[in-house]
């Protein structure tokens, strides 16, 4: 049945009833990802990310020799692209051997899906997957059996650094629709009971039914959060701004998605205390890299689940670079040298080591879509500028938008503490951090939209767009 029909359904439904319709679907999903090729997975990361760097390496370029080869007898793109360059597998022994082939733009991968698929796995055997589409064109990706349970294995060796366990409550804040759009009466949180999930729709968070929200979890006693930090930073802000506390706070709060800025942690670690632990993580659906903070706060990379190439950008800082990945376990579609299309910055000095222990390589943050940078006519590229507005208490939420390379405009929600003079002060910020000969301009709104999938993105530069098929 077509999607968009089994939504019309569903929207129908009285809500316990959609309540039984997403636990149905969450006995699938436990199936599917938490089965005991997951355990498999899971302990056998745990073991290795103890592993020596040398260790790490030998068994990524094992597995990626294997990827090599399977793509080459495979996957017609593949076979294709070696071919052209006259290269068998043999010629990719290592990590290092990659660029000896081409990287793998999000244009390419749309325009030769079907050319991407592997033609030894029977269709009926693999999932079809979507990514988000963040600059508004979704993917259509296609997933092999295990390559689903080596994704949620990863994500939670990162949880379980954190004291969590798979039967652990959560509410996940995110974007899917759970609760139709049109509802405009409690509840707006659907429960998943086998994934141990509470759903909270984040498309209904508004400032009239966010104390609804907050009576109910005041009620729950929830163990972890998921979900984009734009969102749950919502909800922290209005504990904040209440003056409440829950009586029983997240033990973790686990941000996906979205690049998780300073104030937004902040404001969560006010809002759950200093016991709730906050940690971030970064992968993609494309299944080519996943990158996870340890106890420390401090990123690693997932050796074992992929190869992460970071790739320097023109007039950049030599440590801020492009991630280009590598997945070593989705075999129905391989993808070698994928653009993601997002940043990354690497620590200064490449030798230093993470007290947790691990030598799982370090990034010092991730700075997300590369779509996300204000460029100036000087030629810096200037990311995360929320310290712009976290000063003004008047602006709600702001969001840069640079379409030509001398002109920006800003969207500005305010409330009733904006005045004259925060705008007076916000410009000439601008001019100070951006330069003088950018054109800025300033214009009030009820609301900043979301993208398809409810993420909330400060920056969106269209400037970009041409750059993503650079090598
Ligand atoms: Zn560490």
């Amino acid at each position: 049945m077509a999607e968009s029909r089994r939504f019309k359904l569903y929207s129908k439904l009285p809500v316990w009833l959609q309540n039984v319709s997403c636990s149905i679907a969450g006995l699938k999903m436990r199936r599917e990802r938490f089965g005991p090729t997951f355990r498999k997975f899971l302990a056998s990361l745990q073991e290795s990310e103890w592993w020596s760097l040398a260790e790490l390496k030998n068994y990524q370029d094992e597995r990626l020799r294997f990827v090599i080869a399977y793509a080459y007898k495979n996957v017609p793109f593949y076979r294709e692209v070696m071919d052209e360059r006259k290269l068998i597998p043999a010629d990719i022994r290592t990590a290092e051997d990659l660029p000896k082939l081409p990287i793998l733009t999000k244009n390419i991968l749309r325009d030769r899906a079907a050319d991407l698929i592997s033609r030894a796995i029977p269709p009926k055997k693999m999932t079809i997957g979507h990514t988000g589409g963040t600059t508004g064109k979704s993917l259509t990706l296609y997933y092999d059996k295990d390559s689903i349970p080596m994704f949620w294995a990863a994500g939670w060796r990162q949880r379980m650094r954190f004291g969590l366990a798979l039967n652990d409550e959560y509410a996940g804040f995110a974007g899917r629709n759970v609760v139709p759009l049109n509802v405009m009466a409690p509840p707006f949180w659907r429960r998943n009971l086998p994934l141990h999930q509470t759903y909270i729709s984040c498309h209904h968070m508004t400032q009239k039914n966010m104390p609804i929200l907050a009576r109910y979890l005041q009620k729950r006693k929830i163990t972890y959060y998921v979900g984009y930090p734009s969102v749950i930073y919502l909800f922290s802000q209005y504990l904040i701004e209440t003056g409440q506390q829950l009586p029983h706070p997240p033990k973790v709060i686990y941000n996906v998605a979205e690049t998780l800025l300073p104030h937004q942690r902040r404001s969560m670690q006010e809002a759950f205390g200093p016991d709730c632990h906050i940690t971030d993580q970064y992968g993609a659906s494309e299944y080519v890299v996943n990158i996870s903070a340890c106890q420390m706060d401090r990123f690693h990379v997932d050796m074992e689940y992929g190869v992460s190439e970071f790739v320097p950008l023109v007039n950049m800082p030599s440590n801020v670079r492009r991630i280009v990945g590598t997945g070593l376990w989705n075999l129905a579609m391989p993808l070698i040298r994928y653009d993601i299309g997002d940043i990354a910055t690497l620590p200064e000095d490449p030798s230093e080591e993470c007290s947790c222990g691990r030598k799982l390589p370090m990034v010092d943050k991730i700075d997300g879509r590369i779509e996300s940078y204000i460029i100036t006519p000087d030629g810096r590229q200037a990311g995360r500028l929320d310290f712009l507005f976290k000063d003004s208490p008047g602006i709600e939420e702001a969001q840069l938008i640079q379409s030509e390379l001398k002109s920006v405009t800003i969207k500005i929600v305010k409330n009733d503490k904006y005045h004259a003079k925060d705008e007076e002060k916000l410009l000439a910020d601008l001019k100070t951090y951006l330069g003088p000969v950018i054109r800025f301009d300033l214009e009030y709104v009820d609301e900043i939209p979301r993208t398809a999938n409810g993420k909330f993105r400060q920056i969106v530069s269209t400037l970009f767009k041409d750059q993503q098929a650079l090598d």
